[in-house]
C-alpha cells in the first residue's frame, strides 16, 4: 500500500501572510488525522490552521477580520485587470 508522502513544512515558512511558528500535535477530526500548525499573521495575530487549510483551502491570512485579507484580494484582481 502506498504511503502518502509526508509534506515538509518548515518553521518560518510563509503561506501568504502567515508564518509557521511550530507544528502542533495532530488532531483527529471526522476519523482523519490532521496536521496542525501554529502560525503568526503579518497583523500579529497567532492562529492555528490545519495543513489542509493551508494547502487545499489556500488560507493566507488569519481570518476574515485580518486587515491584510482585503489588500491581498485587491492585489490579485489588479494583476489580471
Ligand atoms: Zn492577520
Amino acid at each position: 500500500m502506498a504511503r502518502p508522502q509526508k509534506i515538509e513544512v518548515n518553521q518560518g515558512e510563509k503561506f501568504g501572510h502567515l508564518t509557521v511558528l511550530q507544528e502542533q500535535p495532530q488532531e483527529v477530526r471526522w476519523g482523519q488525522s490532521y496536521r496542525i500548525f501554529m502560525l503568526r499573521c503579518d497583523c500579529d495575530n497567532v492562529v492555528t490552521k490545519t495543513l489542509h487549510d493551508l494547502r487545499i483551502n489556500k488560507i493566507r491570512s488569519c481570518g476574515y477580520k485580518c486587515p491584510f485579507r482585503f489588500a491581498d484580494r485587491q492585489k490579485r484582481s489588479n494583476k489580471y485587470a
